[in-house]
């Protein structure tokens, strides 16, 4: 059985992040979802709080984890003792990005590869940044977002 981690900040979480969790658990045996800070967007939730809610996700799935990571993947892969990172595709535009990454890590880290998962096309519209701008404007997102990831989101609103 091999473990593959799935890193992203998942800030929130959306249906379109669990689809690609649940594949690649099923496909590679366990999944870690590895939760980081991305220096290049601000986040509605904090770390330790995107943890807390994607746990309460999963939380009857016993192929999928979660846990929080600071500094470079290929290290956390090394802890993990995982040669498999998997990353979602939505459309061509995600291809460049990921391709960018892919290549660095697999400069620093030769041994580990990166494996794409094609989302199912309804998920591929749906991204955190999306989620967040709906919710902002009291539209609909409860298609887009687990129900766990939605009570959060309207608590946090409450909270405001
Ligand atoms: P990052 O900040 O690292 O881009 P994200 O949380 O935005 O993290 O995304 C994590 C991964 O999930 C990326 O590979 C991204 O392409 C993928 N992803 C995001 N939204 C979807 C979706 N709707 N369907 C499938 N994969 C997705």
């Amino acid at each position: 059985m091999l473990k593959a981690v799935y890193p992203g900040s998942f800030d929130p979480l959306t249906n379109g992040h669990v689809y690609i969790a649940k594949r690649a658990a099923d496909i590679f045996g366990k999944c870690v979802i590895a939760v980081l800070d991305n220096s290049e967007k601000k986040s509605m939730f904090s770390k330790a709080e995107r943890v807390d809610m994607i746990r309460s996700v999963f939380k009857n799935d016993k192929n999928i984890s979660v846990a929080a990571y600071d500094g470079l993947l290929v290290d956390f892969m090394k802890k993990e003792k995982s040669r498999v990172i998997v990353r979602g595709l939505r459309a061509l535009s995600d291809f460049e990005y990921e391709f960018q990454i892919a290549q660095l890590n697999r400069q620093l880290a030769p041994e580990v590869e990166t494996f794409f998962i094609a989302t199912e096309p309804r998920f591929s519209f749906l991204a955190s940044h999306a989620v967040k701008d709906v919710f902002k404007w009291g539209g609909n997102i409860s298609d887009m977002v687990p129900q766990e990831i939605l009570e959060r989101m309207i608590k946090l609103q409450n909270k405001d």
